[in-house]
This record gives C-alpha cells, structure tokens and sequence, in this order.
C-alpha cells in the first residue's frame, strides 16, 4: 500500500485516522496541521512578535524549527528564549542544542538565567530552601520561578506572543490532573480562547493537537538532538501515572486523546464566564500581575529569605 498522496513507500499510519503518509508527507502534513491550529484559532497576529520559548527538547525545537518555517508566510519577527534555571549537566546542554538550531535557522536568541535575574541557579535556591525547613520540591520553585522570568523576558524583548512546545499528550495529562484537583481556574486559563491580560504576554501552543510521538519521528528526521538527559531534580509524579493510563487508553482506543483535549477545551469555553470574576491585582513587592496582594514567584522567595529582585 502506498501514501495517500504519493506513490511512496509508507512511512507513518496516524492509527486515529487511518492516514498513511510517506516520509515527505509525514513531515509536510505534519507542519500543515500545526499551520491550521494557528490560523483556526488564531493563534498568530499581523505584526507579532514571536518569542519561542526553548528548553532544548524535542517539543520545543520542533515548535521553533516549525514555526521558522510557517512565519515566513506572516510579516512577523521570530526569535527564541531559553530559561536556564542553572541545574548542573542539563541546562548547559539545552542551551548548547538550542543555540546550534537557532544558528542554523539565523534565529535570535537569548537566554535569562535564574543566577542573573533572581541572584542564584535552581540548585542553590533548592539548597537555601531545605536548610530553611521548607517542604516544597525542586520542581516547585523551578517551575513559578521560570514562569515569571519566561514573561519578565517576553515584556523586555517586547514579544506580543509566547509560544511553548506543548503537546497533545502534555495537554491532555495536565487536563486529567486538573480534573483530578478540581482546579478549574488552571482548565479555563489553559485550554480556553487566548486571553488578552494586561501585564501577561498571551502564550500559544501551536503543536497542541500534535501526538508526542509524531514530534518524536519529526525531531528525529530532522537530526534534532534526542538523548533525554533528565534534570537531576525530576521525580515520579502523578503526571507518570496519568500518561502510562491514557497511552493505554489510546492503544485500544485511537483517538482518545484528541476526544479529551476536545472535552476540555469545551469545558473551558462553557466556563469562560467564570474567569471574569478573577481579580486581577499587582504584586506588592515585584509589581507582575497576580490574583493575590503577592505574586506566588516572590512569595517563595520571601519564604525562604532571598530578596525577589
Ligand atoms: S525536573 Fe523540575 S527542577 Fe528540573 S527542570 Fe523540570 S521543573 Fe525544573
Ligand atoms: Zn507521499
Ligand atoms: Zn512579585
């Protein structure tokens, strides 16, 4: 049998479909399906300016290498960010890949450290945290701390959009764990229409209905490096749990996870409404926007002794 659009040899079968592509149109197919995410949901604007933030995977090298790809149709300006959070023999080496790529492409790059901006890398915030009793994990203070520093270095390039390399089956495991919590705030933030928020850059995630295995075969084919050396801090969660049952529910069951992601998006736009009631203040001691009187960045910072800024 051979490719629905050529007389190539089959390279791929999307089991959800049934569609069976050759190599070219795997990855051609591939870049159109992220392109219709963008324009369906209007994703991108005339005259953006697109921040890609890069971690040095595989996800987010495939959203920038797409996106370069894509944004030649828009008069936009493309550039990548990466967050080094300072973890020794991982970080270095993500911002090692992504420079490379972003060489190759002639993308700008940049990268803000948590040493720079906060005074000292993830390890020895970890450090200071435990000698000072808190309980919290690594992967706590990691994960508020780059969320502010992502968007401090959004504001000072002056991107109007962030893009992540979130994928279908990210998305879909943060639904079920976001059901499980009852957290419908984070369901309607994160899966609803992009929302336009003084003092927040809108973030999009353009390969949202994208299986991680595709990107997987893309980032592979197109030599992006793949060994997944892990953060030392990274632990079994409740995010492993879920991702081995939905891949179990997928295998007897093609689709699924587009069934979910199609569920919680529907939730989100029923609950829209809600998201009004949330007040929006600016924290007291950095000045971002936040829910609270203190962002939650400078609230764990304050805990543990370390001056915000
Ligand atoms: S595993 Fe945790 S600590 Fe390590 S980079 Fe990821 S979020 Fe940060
Ligand atoms: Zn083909
Ligand atoms: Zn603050």
């Amino acid at each position: 049998m051979s490719c629905k659009y050529c007389d190539n040899e089959v390279f791929y079968v999307r089991r959800y479909s049934g569609e069976r592509v050759c190599k070219k149109h795997f990855v051609e197919t591939f870049i159109d399906k992220v392109e219709r995410t963008i324009s369906e949901n209007k994703l991108l604007s005339w005259n953006d300016s697109i921040m890609v933030a890069v971690s040095g995977g595989k996800d987010s090298l495939t959203a920038l290498h797409v996106l370069s790809i894509i944004e030649k149709g828009y008069p936009t300006r493309l550039f990548a960010v990466t967050i080094d959070e300072g973890v020794s023999n991982y970080t270095e080496l993500r911002v090692k890949h992504t420079q490379e790529l972003c060489s190759k492409l002639g993308i700008d790059y940049h990268v803000y450290s948590f040493k720079d901006f906060y005074g000292h890398r993830l390890e020895e915030i970890v450090k200071i945290a435990k000698e000072k009793g808190s309980k919290l994990e690594p992967c706590s203070y990691c994960g508020v701390l780059r969320r502010k520093l992502l968007n401090t270095a959004a504001k000072k390039l002056n991107a109007t959009k962030v893009v992540t390399g979130h994928n279908l089956d990210d998305e879909v495991q943060t639904f079920m764990i976001n059901m499980l919590r009852g957290d419908f705030e984070r369901i309607i933030r994160g899966f609803g229409p992009i929302a336009q928020k003084e003092g927040f850059i809108p973030r999009i995630k353009p390969l949202k209905y994208i299986y991680e295995e595709e990107i997987m075969i893309y980032a592979t084919l197109h030599d992006f490096p793949l060994f997944e050396t892990e953060c030392r801090f990274v632990k079994l969660s409740m995010r492993d749990s879920i991702r081995r049952i939905l891949n179990e529910l997928e295998a007897e069951n093609p689709g699924a996870k587009y069934m979910i992601m199609n569920t919680a998006e529907k939730i989100a736009r029923n609950f829209t409404e809600l998201k009004k009631d949330i007040k929006l203040n600016y924290c007291r001691s950095c000045g971002e926007p936040t829910s609270q009187d203190i962002c939650r960045a400078c609230s764990l910072l304050e805990e543990i002794g370390i001056p915000a800024e």
